[in-house]
């Protein structure tokens, strides 16, 4: 039987902790040809092209310094080339440049193809607001499914317990993800939600944000827990009412509460968060400062999010979006955050 050849698109953070995961399982399962193909957005380190040095020291030293790429991961700093022949397209770039990669895959596809996205964000167009799954499937014709959970990349990468979630239509395509996906350290739960899960992974982004300013505001761990719940809620509101067939078991898998509390406590956006009370600078300034090139999802996602909920006038039912929305871009003072969502 044909193998699958898998390429993934993207090189980050997540991206290189992913690779290493892919790397080492195509070689542990027959489904996959054991070669997995790259795409690194080139950069030039030291005088030295990334792609050069991934192929060459098998390590991601902007973006996921001190962890070995496998061997058999090969960066390519072109995307058509990078996705060649493969029939498993793993999507991880930071959602802001999705658009971008869409239009260069556009018609490029094997015809078998299937992809994933591990991305968390989503946009808001003039049908509402788009899940990622929904933006690739619509452009490049193929079935997505999507993986996201409490996946701090970095602690995945030493090989820490964690869990994660992938959504499917498809349960054998769920499957065969799981195969790609999992080790001993890295479990994976499957379910039959695509947009659930990845679009608890685009939200639990401003619940995150909101945890930061409250971190940053010192207000202790009451507050903080009071926060990881009213954004859940509103999290599930939201889904329920803009998508039909969220599932409520979705919110209790490792892509729901798991995901939520992991990056109100260890995330990005919640780091940035914090810096932005303790120091008044901006989200775009704190993200060039304290993130080494890495990118924060939240503040575009607050963005999206309540965007719509102003087009459906829905301010009410989504307080804590809406104050998060407001602290990052219209200036509210932090501490307002509870004011507005008290009842
Ligand atoms: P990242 O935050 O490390 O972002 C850096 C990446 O963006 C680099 O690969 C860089 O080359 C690329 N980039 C910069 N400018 C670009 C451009 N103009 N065009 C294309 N690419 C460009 O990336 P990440 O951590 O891999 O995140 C990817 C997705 O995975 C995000 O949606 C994120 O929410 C999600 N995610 C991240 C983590 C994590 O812990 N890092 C965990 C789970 C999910
Ligand atoms: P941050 O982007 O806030 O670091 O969140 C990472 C993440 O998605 C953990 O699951
Ligand atoms: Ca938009």
């Amino acid at each position: 039987i044909q193998k699958e050849k898998v390429a993934i698109i993207g090189s980050g953070n997540w991206g290189t902790a992913a690779a290493r995961i892919i790397g080492e399982n195509v070689t542990r399962h027959p489904d996959f040809h054991p070669e997995v193909k790259m795409w690194v957005f080139e950069e030039i380190i030291e005088n030295r092209a990334l792609t050069e040095i991934i192929n060459e020291q098998h390590e991601n030293i902007k973006y996921l310094p001190g962890f070995k790429i496998p061997e058999n991961v090969i960066a390519d700093p072109d995307m058509l080339n990078t996705i060649r022949d493969a029939t498993i397209l793993v999507f991880v770039v930071p959602h802001q440049f999705l658009y971008k990669v869409c239009d260069q895959l556009k018609g490029n596809i094997h015809p078998k193809a299937i992809g994933i996205s591990l991305i968390k964000g989503c946009d808001t167009g003039e049908t509402g607001i788009r899940p990622i799954s929904t933006i690739l499937e619509e452009a490049l014709k193929i079935h997505i499914c999507t993986l996201s959970g409490a996946n701090i990349a970095n602690e995945i990468a030493e090989g820490k317990f964690s869990e994660t979630t992938i959504g499917y239509k498809i349960r054998e395509e769920g499957e065969l993800f799981k195969r790609l996906f999992e080790t001993s350290y890295y479990q994976v739960g499957i379910i039959d939600d695509v947009i659930g899960v990845e679009m608890c992974g685009a939200l639990k982004n401003v619940v995150a944000l909101g945890a930061g300013i409250v971190d940053g505001l010192k207000m202790g761990d009451n507050s903080k827990a009071a926060i990881i719940r009213i954004g859940l809620s509103e999290m599930k509101k939201f889904l329920k009412m803009f998508y039909k067939n969220i599932k409520d078991e979705t919110f209790f898998e490792s892509c729901g509460v798991a995901d939520v509390i992991t990056s109100c406590y260890g995330g990005r956006n919640r780091r940035v968060a914090e810096a932005h009370v303790t120091t008044g600078k901006s989200f775009e300034q704190l993200e060039k400062e304290l993130l080494g090139g890495q990118k924060l999802q939240g503040t575009l996602t607050a963005k999206e999010v309540c965007t719509m909920i102003s087009i459906k006038g829905l301010e009410n039912e989504f307080k804590l979006f809406v104050a998060i929305y407001r602290i990052a871009f219209e200036g509210l003072e932090p501490k307002k955050i509870f004011d507005v969502i008290v009842d």
